[in-house]
């Protein structure tokens, strides 16, 4: 596995492989999504936005059963029709219209089958994607994974937080280059597109349900051993742990010792960093001793 900045992470002891085997153990088999069609895919993406991904499947089986999915269904449809199901995200009139751009683009660029487009090669594949509304490289690489045209992990942003809270992908300055480093940690997985769409699914419900953006549930995840977000926080909290600002812990005891030493300074008088008035009397004592002999 080639994931940006795996070399520089420290004790990494957890592949890829591995965490999605554990995964599974822990969440079960993942539930792919209702389609496999790449036209019904992009749909999939616009039919609700923001909307949790219940409430888009929800959507999506809402436009199935009373519009249809092709898309001289959609170009036919009324804007009323449309927004029942957009309305399941927020900004229900532009996605309506944006699940009729996503028609006219199918119909007219396409004959209506995205399919040719598709057995091109990925770079022209993901090209004929991104025309619609609402499919960045992301989205391309997705429908490109759940189509079974091509193995690429594709994480989205859930994915791509547990990546990298794991200690496998670096996170970048950009988003787009902390996803490429996120496809590439995908790329040693393996070259089935089942094995790649169930690591997919699994990090993506992993991010939703433990290892959310704030307060992620370490204590419940089987990944927290070898985490290395979940090390740091426990090394934080361990008295005399690493310290917010990234250094080093403290030796156990230090902190007491020099107390211990700046009393001894103060009630030396200054006379040596290292004196106690018990060691001062012992050595006035045997100076006396020195000077008579
Ligand atoms: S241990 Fe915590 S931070 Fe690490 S993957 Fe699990 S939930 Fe996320």
């Amino acid at each position: 596995m080639a994931a940006s900045g795996e070399s520089v992470l420290p004790s990494l002891r957890l592949t890829l492989g591995q965490a999605v085997k554990r995964l599974r153990e822990h969440h079960g088999p993942p539930q792919p999504p209702p389609t496999s069609d790449p036209f019904e895919l992009i749909l999939l993406e616009n039919v609700a936005y923001l909307a949790p991904p219940p409430r888009r499947r929800a959507a999506f089986e809402l436009l199935k059963k009373t519009v249809g999915t092709s898309p001289a269904a959609i170009l036919r449809a009324t804007k009323k029709d449309l927004e029942k199901v957009t309305g399941h995200g927020i900004l229900k009139g532009t996605f309506a219209d944006k699940l009729r751009r996503c028609a006219r683009i199918a119909a007219e660029d396409f004959g209506g089958d995205l399919g040719a487009a598709l057995r091109q090669p990925v770079e022209a594949a993901k090209r004929a994607l991104r025309a619609f509304p609402g499919i960045g490289e992301p989205g391309a690489e997705k429908i490109l994974l759940f189509t079974g045209r091509h193995a690429l992990l594709a994480p989205d942003s859930n994915a791509l937080r547990v990546l990298v809270r794991l200690g496998l992908v670096r996170e970048e300055k950009s988003y787009a280059k902390t996803y490429a480093a996120g496809r590439r940690a995908g790329e040693g997985l393996s070259a089935e597109t089942g094995a790649v769409q169930e690591a997919h699914l699994l990090l993506q419900r992993h991010g939703q349900t433990l290892c959310r953006r704030s307060a992620p549930r370490c204590v419940e995840c089987p990944l927290a051993e070898e985490c290395a977000y979940a090390r740091r926080e426990r090394a934080r909290r361990r008295p005399g742990g690493v310290r917010p600002n990234g250094k080093e812990p403290a030796v156990a005891g230090a902190n007491q010792a020099a107390r211990v030493r700046k009393r001894s300074v103060r009630s030396a008088g200054g006379a040596s960093p290292y004196a106690s008035g018990r060691g001062r009397r012992l050595r006035a004592r045997s100076g006396r001793r020195h000077k008579r002999s």
